[in-house]
């Protein structure tokens, strides 16, 4: 597409905390392009390959295959580099010097952060929501969240049977940032009788006191969800419930870590990402820029990256209810 005359070449790049589902997305953003006939381009590692120059001329084949795939094939990183206005400016001038006239960043809240502040620099950016831990702002969902949570689902079936055999308390710590939603979400649908996140912040009795309470009502096993931004740690809950808990259950902990991030997209996140690839493209060639595309109540829209940098997602509170509800 030309626009006053000069041919689009747009570039993408995945940035910060990888999420099962960049890869669908790049594939969207490379493909519809392509199809609006402007070129693009792949920054290889983030902010990183602006530096290096790593870009790489992407067509429809160099997107093959990835559907299915987690993690980015243009790889990530975290770029120090470009935390400083130097170093933005810097990069500004590389990507000039290339003929990038615009870009689509994937990535979570640092990204988009970075996102916002090259587009002030004066270059067109739209932004996508690239992250487990569903805490940005203007969209409901973000890309990979419902990957990392069936891959939570599918550990915590299998704790549930060997602390159901064992008569065990299991402490298990899933990802999630500052944001209580995978938390949330894991212990409603995986059946635990507790989450400890950073908006319902538990005490360590509060905690104990509900185990006592459903083993008291015949439970034989308790699974304790706790997110990594709880004030109260993992550690310590478990430290705790060894010993205030101990006639009732051995406590065993688990923290899940980075398999959270990997496994194959599923079938929502990988239509989210093409959905959103698609719309990304699609705005920056409208001319629209600072912006991210997100799903917002059930339908695609964008949002002002200033509305979205800096703040983290209210997760809904009603959740905790339903949680004690039916974890009787
Ligand atoms: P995520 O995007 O997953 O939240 P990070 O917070 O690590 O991951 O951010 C990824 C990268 O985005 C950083 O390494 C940095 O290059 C860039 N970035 C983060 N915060 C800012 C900021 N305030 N200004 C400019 N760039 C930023």
């Amino acid at each position: 597409m030309a626009v006053n005359g000069t041919t689009r070449r747009i570039a993408v790049l995945t940035s910060g905390g990888d999420s099962p589902g960049m890869n669908p997305a790049v594939r969207a953003v490379v493909r519809t392009a392509i199809a609006r006939g402007a070129e693009v381009l792949g920054i290889r590692r983030g902010y990183t390959g602006m530096f290096t120059r790593n870009f790489v001329k992407m067509n429809a084949r160099s997107v093959a295959n990835i559907i299915d795939k987690g993690g980015t094939i243009l790889g990530t990183s975290r770029c120090p580099q470009f935390l400083t206005p130097e170093g933005r400016q810097e990069a500004l001038t590389i990507l000039q010097e290339a003929g990038i006239n615009g870009l689509v960043i994937i990535g979570g809240n640092g990204s988009l952060t970075g996102a916002l502040e090259l587009e002030k620099l004066g270059m067109p950016v739209i932004g996508l929501p690239g992250s487990i831990d569903n805490d940005l702002v203007g969209t409901d969902m973000a890309i990979g969240v419902d990957t990392c949570l069936n891959t939570i689902m599918s550990a915590l079936d299998k704790i549930r049977d060997t602390a159901s055999s064992h008569h065990r308390a299991f402490i298990i710590e899933v990802m999630g940032r500052n944001c209580g939603y995978l938390a949330q979400m894991a212990c409603l649908n995986g059946g635990a009788d507790v989450v400890v996140t950073p908006e319902n912040n538990p005490t360590l009795e509060e905690i104990a006191q509900q185990l006592r309470q459903s083993r008291q009502r015949g439970r034989t096993h308790a699974i304790v969800i706790v997110a990594e931004g709880a004030h109260v740690k993992s550690q310590a809950i478990a430290h705790y419930l060894n010993k205030e808990i101990e006639e009732h259950y051995e406590t065993r902990l688990t923290i899940l870590g980075h398999v959270q991030r990997g496994g194959s997209p599923t079938s929502f996140d990988r239509t989210l990402a093409t959905r959103l690839g698609a719309r990304a493209v699609d705005a920056l060639l409208a001319g629209k820029s600072g912006v991210m595309c997100g799903l917002v109540q059930g339908r695609f829209n964008e949002t002002p990256l200033t509305e979205v940098v800096g703040k983290v997602r209210q997760i809904d509170l009603s959740i905790f209810e339903l949680v004690k509800i039916m974890s009787q």
